[in-house]
C-alpha cells in the first residue's frame, strides 16, 4: 500500500500526538543546553497543524506536507520552526502532484527534507543538531524496499543518531554558546526528529 494524502495526514497526526506526549521531555532537554522552549514550540506548532487538518485534508500528499510546512513556519518560531518548516516544504515540492507516494517518493521526500535543513542551518553530522538524527535516517531509508520498511529503518537510525548526540559538543544553534558544557546531553532537536520519524513508522502509513 502506498501513502495517500489521507495516510500522510494520519502520519502527521501521529507526529502531533508524540510531540504532545513528549513535550516535557523536549522542554527538559532544551533546558539543559538551550532556552527550554523546544517542547513548547513544537507542541504549539503541531497542535495548529492538527487544527488545520481538522478543517479538511488537502487533496494530495504534497498539499498536506505544504500545509504542515506553512503552519510550522508561522507557529513554531525559534531555530526549529524555520528548519522543520523548510524540511516539510522541500518534501512537499519534491513529491509534486503524485496522488500516492511509493518507496522512491518517500525516500526522495526524506532526502529533500534533509537538504532543506542543511541548506538553511548549515549543520553537518556531528554538530549536535537535528541533522544527526535526520541524516542517518535518510541513509537507512535508501536501503529498504517498502514504505513500511523504510520508515522503520529511518526511525531506528534516527533514534540511534539522536542518542549519538549526547557526548558531542554543539557547534550550531543556541547550545553551541555553551561550548564544552553542551556535552553530556542529548540534543533536543535530534530527539524530536527521532520522535517524529518514529511516529511515522508506527503510524498507519504503509
Ligand atoms: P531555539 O534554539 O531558537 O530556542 P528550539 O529550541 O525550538 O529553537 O530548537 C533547538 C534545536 O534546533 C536544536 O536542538 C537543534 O537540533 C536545532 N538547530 C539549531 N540550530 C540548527 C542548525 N543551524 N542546523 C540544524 N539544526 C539546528
Ligand atoms: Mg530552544
Ligand atoms: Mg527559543
Amino acid at each position: 500500500m502506498a501513502c495517500t494524502a489521507e495516510s500522510v495526514a494520519d502520519a502527521v497526526r501521529a507526529a502531533a500526538a508524540v510531540v504532545a506526549s513528549h513535550r516535557d521531555e523536549l522542554v527538559a532537554l532544551d533546558r539543559a543546553i538551550g532556552d527550554g522552549d523546544h517542547g513548547e514550540n513544537l507542541n504549539r506548532g503541531f497542535t495548529a497543524v492538527v487544527a488545520a487538518l481538522d478543517e479538511g485534508t488537502p487533496d494530495t500528499p504534497a498539499a498536506v506536507l505544504k500545509l504542515v510546512a506553512s503552519t510550522l513556519i508561522s507557529k513554531v518560531g525559534g531555530a526549529a520552526g524555520p528548519l522543520y518548516g523548510t524540511a516539510f516544504l522541500r518534501a512537499s515540492a519534491v513529491v509534486k502532484d503524485a496522488a500516492e507516494l511509493g518507496p522512491a517518493e518517500v525516500v526522495a521526500a526524506l532526502e529533500a527534507a534533509l537538504g532543506g535543513v542543511v541548506a538553511r542551518g548549515k549543520a553537518e553530522v556531528g554538530d549536535k543538531t537535528m541533522v544527526d538524527a535526520l541524516s542517518p535516517a535518510v541513509e537507512a531509508a535508501r536501503s529498504a524496499d517498502s514504505v513500511s520498511e523504510l520508515l522503520t529503518a529511518a526511525a531506528e537510525a534516527a533514534r540511534a543518531g539522536a542518542e549519538s548526540t549526547e557526548p558531542l559538543v554543539a557547534r550550531k544553534g543556541r547550545a553551541s554558546y555553551l561550548g564544552e558544557r553542551s556535552a553530556g546531553h542529548v540534543d533536543p532537536g535530534a530527539r524530536s526528529t527521532a520522535l517524529i520519524l518514529g511516529s511515522f513508522a508506527a503510524g498507519p502509513v504503509r
